[in-house]
């Protein structure tokens, strides 16, 4: 297995933990983050350093799907987009059970 490819599965513990941080000051998240992980880098698969760089959606391996965060100007961890949800979600196929924030989504795949 090439190493970077398999990201995502590994890392759900991790992306729950930031999740359930949102409104923590982002110093105190990430060093605390920081000491549970090998390597800094999937951190930053769902935390952007600012506003603009944040995207609403970060999809991990096929089909799960998670919050984008990003840490505003007062150094608090934030939700990108709030109003997505697993209802807001549509699946791109059949064939998976895609999952947002570890939920499963609740729209069908529309053939
Ligand atoms: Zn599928």
């Amino acid at each position: 297995m090439r190493k970077g490819i398999q990201r995502g599965l590994d890392y759900t513990p991790l992306f729950r933990f930031l999740l359930a941080k949102v409104g923590c000051p982002w110093n105190e998240v990430h060093s605390e983050a920081v000491s549970r992980l090998d390597k800094k880098d999937p951190i930053h698969w769902l935390v952007a350093m600012d506003y603009e760089s944040a995207e609403e959606v970060i999809r991990v391996g096929e089909s799960s799907y998670f919050s984008g965060l990003y840490v505003d100007e007062k150094r608090i961890l934030r939700i990108v987009n709030p109003d997505i949800d697993e209802n807001t979600l549509e699946p791109l196929c059949k064939c998976c059970t895609h999952t947002f924030n570890g939920i499963p989504f609740t729209q069908k795949y529309d053939e």
